[in-house]
C-alpha cells in the first residue's frame, strides 16, 4: 500500500478541530475494514485521526460512525 505523502491529498480527510481522539476516541481507525487510518498527534500536540496509507474501498464506516462528524470520504468521480 503506498504510503500517504501528506494528510490532504488522500481521499479521507479528517477535521482537526471536530476529531476528539485527545479524548480517546479510535472509532473511525477501528471500523476501516482496511486499516488504513490512524491516530497521530499534530504539531500542536492535539491528537487527531489521519489516512496513513492511500488506500481506500470507499466503504463509509469511518465517516458514518465518526460520532463528531469528523470525517468526510471523498468519492472519486468515476466511482459515483
Ligand atoms: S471517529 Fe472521528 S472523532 Fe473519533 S478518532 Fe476518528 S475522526 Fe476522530
Ligand atoms: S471508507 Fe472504508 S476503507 Fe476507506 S478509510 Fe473509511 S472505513 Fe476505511
Amino acid at each position: 500500500m503506498p504510503l500517504a505523502q501528506t494528510a490532504t491529498n488522500v481521499p479521507v480527510t479528517i477535521d482537526d478541530d471536530k476529531c476528539i481522539a485527545d479524548k480517546g476516541c479510535t472509532v473511525c481507525v477501528d471500523v476501516c475494514p482496511l486499516d488504513v487510518l490512524r491516530i497521530t498527534e499534530t504539531p500542536g500536540g492535539k491528537k487527531t485521526a489521519f489516512m496513513k496509507y492511500d488506500e481506500c474501498w470507499y466503504c463509509m464506516p469511518c465517516e458514518s460512525d465518526c460520532p463528531t462528524g469528523a470525517v468526510t470520504v471523498t468519492i472519486p468521480f468515476l466511482l459515483k
